[in-house]
């Protein structure tokens, strides 16, 4: 694969975990500008897929609007292909995946001589979560995230929507699912020297300056 060819010295492949709401979006969005590195969604990826109207979009789609996440086989593959891509080849910092412990020794095959893999795993209180997320907005438009207080989407200024899947059942639903399947997968890195939990019940700016202060050392 092109992304494999010739190594890349200083190459730094990143992780975020963290539930939805824990701002892991935001963080490897910022992370990935100031080190030069693609930043890659599974959620985006999988979006896109949805709007296409692929085979794995409409597969996604319903395992999505049931509550479930989108399946090992499904995840393995999309994130194999994206990181064959060429501009992955000095690292990347990967946001949604993996998340499950098949997913991540799948991971690890990948990246297996492409430098060191870093997981910052966000931690965020659960009532937290429950509050930022029944209360976040998207754009009709490009499905971006909105801050709190903005009239319009940043990006293109399209009319931004109150999420539909997030009801608070439903958001309390989609935590449940999170948190019962990542144990083990928290469990699976918890242990290497490069994983750290980062308290991300701050705001970005603090919790961005301690993702710095990982990375540095
Ligand atoms: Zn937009």
């Amino acid at each position: 694969m092109a992304g494999q060819q010739g190594s890349c010295p200083g190459a730094i492949n990143v992780v975020m975990l963290g539930p939805p709401g824990a701002g892991k979006g935001t963080q490897a969005e910022r992370l990935a500008r100031m080190r030069k590195l693609p930043k890659i969604s599974t959620g985006d990826i999988l979006r896109e897929a949805v709007q296409a109207g692929t085979h794995i979009g409409r597969v996604a789609k319903e395992t999505m609007e049931a509550g479930n996440l989108v399946g090992d086989d499904i995840m393995i593959a999309i994130v194999h292909d994206r990181l064959g891509r060429e501009d992955t080849r000095c690292g990347f910092v990967l946001d949604g995946f993996p998340r499950t412990v098949v997913q991540a020794q799948a991971l690890d095959q990948m990246v297996d001589g492409r430098g060191p893999l870093v997981v910052l795993d966000m931690v965020v209180p659960e009532d937290v979560l429950v509050r930022r997320l029944s209360s976040r907005r998207i754009c009709s438009g490009c499905g971006s995230n909105a801050a709190p207080d903005a009239a319009s989407c940043a990006k293109c200024g399209g009319t931004l929507v109150t999420r539909v899947d997030d009801g608070i059942e439903i958001v309390r639903e989609r935590l449940k699912v999170y948190l019962r399947q990542t144990k083990p997968l928290v469990e699976y890195y918890a242990g290497r020297a490069s994983f750290s939990s980062i308290d991300g019940n701050r705001s970005p700016a603090v919790v961005a300056a301690a993702v710095d202060t990982v990375l540095a050392l």
